[in-house]
């Protein structure tokens, strides 16, 4: 973070600190039990040095998409009672939007104190980013901190209208998570591997793009690769295509120059005739899919090739399962793959909802070098796209 301020570069002590994080967890379906808490962990060293450094705290966050109304299953009250156990600090939750209420919890906040304030979705100016909001919110506090990588992507009233107001500079996670992109980005220590995959092209042609001209090798995979392989002149059946993508995927395949370096195509598959988890499935050559087949993960040769080159790789970039790994009999593409990223010294760094899912479920978190808490927000850092939330931010020479 060399242009913006941190936390490091301010004196919060007596004051009163509007910190956004980005507590938009998931939920076991139907419960209010959360299912990965990654994201409030890993805002717990910001939290921790706004405390130990004397300031009071307004946590704010927003939950799924309430669309500007209150929606009582996606409060942020089971969050407040969370991030209590792991602070060990008791966290008052305002269970309200409402500016009245919220003013009376704010109104005595002391250093070392902390207060949740409910989801902010629940009021419309959030992400409509009306101005009255925005200044409300920054009324609150006398300082902002953004920490909430996963929501820098959108121009919201806690994300960039409040920087209007108020000094504002970067959490710990949010540095971390720059730090980390920028570094496979502009830095990468190679042979540099960027494995693709996930359901669309059209959700990341950016980053296929801008990785397809950095990384020494792309690994294509998931969805997408029926794409590409209908590009190079291969029938692919039933598979998900993105017609309108076909040339960019063919462009894409000729600029690079296997086998040395370049863009690596599966070279078999598991296929099946229905999209469901119980459907019979074969493995096949990737010209052998038939009309009423569909490409549904990377074949155990594609699996054992990526392997190979991810072991003879200095640093992995990896956006998108192989396969559909929710379901068993495609999960083993994506579970090779996970596996040869996650051993030895070298540099991995993992972006994207269900690709950290899948990380998750396969036991490998820790093994990773940085887990982006962004899904969004570092295909779209990493497609070169500037993110508002962090070009709102106070810098160096825009005090
Ligand atoms: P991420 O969230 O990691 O960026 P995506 O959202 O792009 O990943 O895609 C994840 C989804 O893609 C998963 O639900 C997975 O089941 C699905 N998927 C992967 N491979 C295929 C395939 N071959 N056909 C259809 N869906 C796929
Ligand atoms: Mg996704």
């Amino acid at each position: 973070m060399p242009d913006k301020k941190t936390i490091r570069d301010v004196d919060v002590s007596g004051k009163k600190v509007l910190l956004r994080v980005d507590f938009n967890v998931p939920f076991k379906p139907g419960t209010v039990e959360i299912s990965n808490t990654n994201r409030i962990t890993s805002s717990l060293p910001t939290i921790r040095y706004l405390l130990d450094h004397g300031a009071a705290i307004i946590i704010c966050s927003h939950l799924g998409r309430p669309d500007g109304k209150k929606v009582s299953s996606l409060t942020l009250g089971p969050i407040s009672e969370k991030l209590t156990q792991f602070l060990d600090v008791p966290v008052n939750f305002c269970p309200s939007i409402d500016f009245c209420k919220i003013d009376l919890f704010v109104k005595d906040l002391k250093p070392g104190e902390v207060i949740l304030l409910e989801n902010l979705r629940f009021h419309p100016g959030e992400e409509e980013n009306e101005a009255e909001f925005a200044l409300w919110l920054s009324g609150l506090a006398d300082i902002y901190v953004n920490d909430a990588f996963g929501a820098a992507h959108r121009a919201h009233a806690s994300t960039q209208g409040v920087t209007k107001h108020l000094t504002s500079v970067a959490g710990l996670l949010l540095e971390e998570e720059i730090r980390s992109l920028r570094h496979v980005m502009f830095d990468p220590p190679r042979p540099f591997t960027a494995v693709l995959g996930g359901a669309k092209i059209s959700d990341k042609i950016d980053v296929v793009t801008r990785l397809g001209s950095m990384a020494d090798t792309v690994l294509i995979g998931g969805g997408m690769a029926a794409t590409f392989l209908k590009s190079q002149g291969f029938n692919v059946g039933l598979s998900l295509v993105e017609d309108n993508f076909l040339s960019e995927a063919e462009a894409l395949v000729a600029r690079s120059s296997p086998p040395a370096s370049g863009l690596m195509l599966p070279s078999d598959a598991v296929v099946s005739t229905a999209f469901h988890s119980e459907a019979e499935h074969r493995i096949c050559e990737v010209s052998d899919i038939e009309p009423d087949e569909m490409f549904l993960d990377i074949g155990p040769q594609t699996a054992e090739n990526y392997v190979r080159v991810l072991e003879n790789s200095a640093s992995v970039f990896w956006n998108g399962p192989m396969g559909v790994f929710e379901w068993e009999q495609y999960s083993h593409g994506t579970k090779l793959v996970a596996e040869a990223t996650s051993v030895g010294a070298r540099v991995s760094v993992i972006g994207g909802g269900s690709t950290v899912e899948a990380i998750s479920k396969f036991g490998l978190e820790g093994r990773m070098t940085h887990i982006s808490t962004g899904g969004g927000a570092s295909l779209e850092f990493l497609g070169g796209k500037k993110l508002p939330g962090i070009e709102s931010l106070t810098g160096f020479d825009n005090p």
